[in-house]
């Protein structure tokens, strides 16, 4: 149906594995959702109950306004503050389920992905988060943070007591086949200042 999945080799891309796996995984969401959702009753109310429920997984640490670490991109130690989806993350999903919904035959007007409500709180997770994690946004984004070096016993405490902050400082960037090079579908939202278009739309 899909007319990319069919393109070339036949190979599908990371990105519309991505895209198929998310696309699952919210149909599994409805399927089991109490009372029971139907695809075409989904508003975006529901995508922002589908993006809660998403933050049980998460593994970014995002402070607590009251934590001493609040705001420091590179705590000292470890917190009691919960870990929760990142921004770029959810970002990034729901750019990817906004596509599949109108790939599987869902109208542009209907998109619950696309829905004000939806944008609004992507935005205010980024800022939020932005603020709990001392995180510059305009910065460049890397890939992925570079190997240790294998050094002395220092490093394996060190990385012992940093594991789920450190976890969390780059967790935006860790999601498989998330990140804003996922966004091809939309093309310039790799050369665009820091939204992918699908927030702004
Ligand atoms: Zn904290």
């Amino acid at each position: 149906m899909s007319a990319e999945a069919a393109a070339g080799d036949g190979r599908p891309s990371r990105y519309e594995s991505q895209k198929r796996r998310d696309w699952n995984t919210f149909g599994q969401y409805l399927r089991n959702h109490r009372p029971p959702l139907e695809l075409a009753r989904c508003s975006g109310a529901h995508v922002l109950e589908f993006l809660r429920y998403l933050d049980q997984f998460g593994k970014t640490k995002v402070h607590a306004a009251g934590c001493p670490f609040f705001g420091l991109l590179c705590p000292p130690g470890p917190c009691p503050c919960p870990l929760r989806q990142a921004w770029g993350s959810l970002d990034a999903l729901v750019g990817r389920l906004r596509a599949a919904f109108e790939e599987n035959g869902g109208r542009p007007e209907a998109n619950p992905f696309g829905a004000r409500a939806v944008r609004l709180y992507l935005r205010e997770v980024r800022d939020s988060q932005a603020k709990a994690r001392g995180i510059v946004y305009e910065k460049k984004k890397r890939k992925r943070p570079p190997p240790l070096p294998p050094t002395d016993g220092d490093a394996v405490r060190e990385a012992d007591a940093g594991g789920t902050i450190g976890a969390g400082q780059y967790g935006h960037m860790m999601i498989p086949g998330g990140g804003s090079g996922q966004f091809a579908g939309d093309g310039e939202a790799q050369t665009g200042p820091m939204f992918p278009l699908s927030v702004f739309h």
